[in-house]
């Protein structure tokens, strides 16, 4: 009993000098937020009040006080330990408060699925795409979209020169083995969080930019009643609790998340104009960038222009099919297509030169040239959007079989039948629209882009308008008026 007795008076002795310690050194200044231990955060505020008329610093910087005496100060943490000093002077009168801050930035709480991985991981190189399927016919499986490279996915299966690859809990697809390679064993397949979202524009594009931990696999939906790209991201839980929208953005309208599945992630950008120009997904670092290109300017200007210069401020990438080793078509008479093609767009373009527009040419001779070059040469280039010039061959030789333009999105409709009906004015069979049309130069998205097929060179008397110069003319006049149509169709939208 005497024993505790004397405990507890030295508890309250000792209690009674602290208080009385504390009171003697705080008398001019408090601190009221910020004295923390550690914090997951680099922006740091300190707030504070000292006695009217003091003079604050922290960190030796001068702070300003307010008529109320309270102070405040941001501060940018470095990892690890802070030092911080708050000091008030008022007079003789110096009170100080130093502290350090632990500061470590912020891990996702969540944990990660468990699974054990028993199967091998493949990553994608450049120039990857995902197949719905494994398909088969002569222009190759359906294509979901391309893929940026340096994305890890779970092999399931090997099918032919395909592999199977899993993308989500509830989703798989197909790639392509020579864009791919397959990983140690025992790598895993990523999964990730979201971080900070941002939505602003950079040039003539509008950029919705998506921080991830790691490179996820995407699909792409365009959905044309609501104007909107939806951009499901695959192995995805959303962490953010905000999206960042300039007011300036010229294309998208806004940008909205939902977590449709619990590993899938759907970012949805609702347009703003009607007709599209293009958008491209890419990965830049850790984070997805979708950037969508703006309505030329040149569209929106008020002024009439005179129909002379229909076309002017716009830039065409304008393809001849095939060259070089690859022929194409060859006619009954031994006519190349690859030679009428490059005759043609040669054509097509004093028309829409004649027009005030701008063209290049993916090749002006007679040169072998793979898709991928004519692609990244159009992106390059910036251009507008993309016509590739063909002759079709197959069916009936005794019989027209007809004129056709083709495309693979669906916002590249209108443009396709704009060139169509104008080319049908010749008197020609119709052999159609054809859309999601899987033909490499028209799957970018990056810009509008169609075919146009002129006339078979297997039909005989189609081979016979398709070897006459006056014919091959009157065509691509009729293609330059659809382009025409086309633009007149867009700035009346505006
Ligand atoms: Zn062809």
């Amino acid at each position: 009993m005497k024993q505790i007795l004397k405990l507890l008076s030295i508890i309250v002795l000792a209690s009674i000098t602290s208080l009385s310690l504390y009171s003697q050194e705080n008398r001019i200044l408090r601190i009221v937020r910020g004295k923390v231990d550690s914090t997951a955060s680099k922006v740091h505020f300190i707030v504070g009040v000292a006695e009217k008329g003091s003079q604050v610093y922290v960190n030796k910087a001068s702070v300003k006080q307010y008529e109320t005496g309270s102070f405040g100060v941001e501060l940018l943490l470095e990892e690890g330990e802070n030092s911080v000093e708050v000091e008030a002077k008022k007079g003789d009168t110096v009170e100080k408060e130093s502290f350090t801050i632990y500061y470590k930035k912020k891990k996702p709480v969540v944990a990660e699925p468990s699974t054990t991985y028993t199967l091998p991981v493949v990553v994608t190189k450049r120039g990857a795409y995902l197949n719905y399927g494994v398909g088969g016919d002569r222009l190759g499986g359906a294509k979901i979209n391309f893929l940026a490279q340096g994305i890890k996915m779970e092999l399931l299966a090997v099918e032919e020169s395909l592999y199977k690859v899993k993308l989500s809990e509830n989703r798989y697809a197909y790639i392509p083995k020579k864009f791919v390679e397959i990983l140690p064993f025992g790598e895993k397949p990523n999964f990730s969080h979201t971080g900070s979202w941002t939505v602003s524009k950079f040039g003539n594009r509008d950029i919705v930019r998506v921080s991830l931990e790691e490179r996820q696999p995407y699909t792409i939906y365009r959905d044309p009643q609501l104007n909107r790209i939806v951009v499901d991201i695959h192995g995805v839980a959303c962490n953010s609790n905000w999206i960042t929208q300039y007011l300036n953005l010229e294309a998208i309208e806004y940008v909205h998340l939902n977590q449709k599945e619990s590993d899938v992630l759907s970012v949805i950008i609702k347009l703003k104009d009607k007709y599209s120009w293009g958008y491209s997904v890419d990965y830049s670092g850790t984070a997805l960038e979708i950037s969508v290109r703006h309505t030329p300017d040149v569209l929106k200007g008020k002024s009439k222009t005179r129909s002379k210069n229909s076309l002017a401020g716009l830039y065409f990438g304008i393809d001849a099919g095939h060259g070089g080793k690859s022929t194409g078509a060859v006619s009954p008479s031994g006519m190349k297509e690859k030679d009428l093609n490059l005759a043609m767009v040669y054509m097509l373009k004093e028309e829409i030169e004649s027009r005030g527009g701008r063209v290049i040419l993916s090749r002006t001779e007679d040169i072998d040239m793979t898709m991928q070059e004519r692609k990244d040469l159009f992106i390059n280039e910036g251009v507008d959007m993309v016509l590739s010039v063909h002759c079709n061959a197959g069916g009936n030789p005794l019989t027209q079989m007809g004129t056709s333009t083709y495309y693979r999105h669906i916002e590249n409709r209108p443009l396709a039948k704009s060139v169509l009906k104008r080319m049908l004015e010749l008197n020609l069979k119709n052999f159609g629209l054809v859309g999601n049309f899987n033909f490499s130069l028209v799957a970018p998205t990056d810009f509008p882009a169609i075919l146009v097929e002129t006339l078979f060179m297997s039909s005989l008397p189609e081979e016979e308008q398709l070897a006459s110069e006056e014919f091959q003319k009157k065509i691509m006049a009729k293609v330059a008026l659809g382009l025409e149509d086309y633009i007149k169709m867009v700035k009346s939208s505006l």
